[in-house]
């Protein structure tokens, strides 16, 4: 019963994924997770995962990924 703070931190995105997992790999959702000092974007498709400087990039690079801005 030794749940500490380090694997809670790693299901959060895992339940996540599995919540919008469901669309069948498509880019309906895309998460910007602090990580540390960085943070750790995940999209609902499972094929786009990077880690950012801050919240506001890794947004951008989200945006990007789906195509609702040009890279
Ligand atoms: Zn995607």
């Amino acid at each position: 019963m030794d749940e500490g703070y380090d694997s809670a931190l790693e299901e959060k995105p895992l339940e996540f994924l599995t919540s919008i997992a469901n669309s069948g790999g498509t880019c309906d959702g895309q998460a910007v997770i602090p990580d540390g000092e960085r943070y750790r974007c995940w999209c609902s498709c499972g094929e786009w995962s990077v880690e950012a400087d801050s919240q506001a990039e890794g947004l951008h690079l989200a945006r990007v990924h789906t195509g609702s801005l040009p890279a």
